[in-house]
């Protein structure tokens, strides 16, 4: 058995951490979340989720969560999903960009590794700058036990990036390369889904793990529920 960490940052209702217009960084982390462990799921890892939680999970439950490992099984690697923000939040700015951090000293160097594939992965959709790894020294990547990395995948501050983050397909592309760069990470070779699933068959898998988002398209029914399975289902298929 073969176990990666993911987390999703902070919770649904963490104060700040929002677009200056209000959307929540929470419901991008978690998207993106849902589909890295579909994808990784895909390709035969065992999943732990650090924050399966709605509500923000402490940093040192995480933390335990991913060094306990599953049955024993301590995990290959873990990443924290962020999106960025700049200045005081309030309004927007140029800052733009992705960027993945690994810490300095931490207990295996293979977080610089995994950090690098990671930002190669990010790097290869959307257009956006790379602003490319560094070392911080965050909680999360200094006390887990395996490499850990924490990937930035935009900011919430710069308008262009902002409409990134709240976009089904961006928040689904980013899922998979995430998925990508730890796959990598752990040497096994990402492949495309061979056939495409059943619409239900889709609906069904994606709506299993949607609990937050399904509860922000609650929250916003302008949201095309229809529209948006199609667009996974597109996707998934390619
Ligand atoms: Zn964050």
């Amino acid at each position: 058995m073969i176990v990666f960490a993911v987390g999703d940052g902070h919770g649904k209702e963490t104060p700040g951490k929002r677009t200056p217009d209000g959307y929540r960084e929470n419901f991008f982390n978690n998207a993106a979340k849902i589909h890295t462990i579909r994808e990784m799921k895909r390709h035969g890892v065992t999943m732990l989720d650090a924050s399966p939680e709605s509500d923000d999970t402490p940093l040192s439950t995480r933390v335990a969560r991913v060094n306990a490992g599953i049955k024993g099984v301590k995990p290959k690697g873990y990443c924290s999903i962020h999106f960025n923000a700049y200045g005081d939040g309030e309004k927007y700015n140029e800052v733009e960009g992705i960027e993945t951090h690994c810490h300095p000293q931490a207990p295996s160097n293979g977080c610089k590794l995994l950090a690098k594939y990671l930002q190669e992965a990010l790097i290869k959709g959307t257009k956006q700058k790379n602003r490319g790894v560094k070392y911080s020294d965050f909680y999360v990547l200094r006390k887990t036990y395996c490499p850990a990395a924490l990937v930035e995948c935009g900011f919430m501050t710069n308008k262009r990036e902002s409409e990134l983050m709240q976009d089904a397909k961006f928040q689904l592309e980013c899922g998979i390369e995430i998925a990508k760069g730890c796959l990598k990470y752990i040497g096994i070779n990402w492949q495309p889904e061979s056939q495409r699933k059943k619409y239900d068959e889709i609906l069904k898998e994606v709506s299993k793990y949607y609990k937050v988002w399904l509860q922000h398209i609650k929250e916003n029914p302008q949201v095309n529920l229809k529209g948006l399975i199609e667009e996974l289902y597109y996707i998934c298929g390619k």
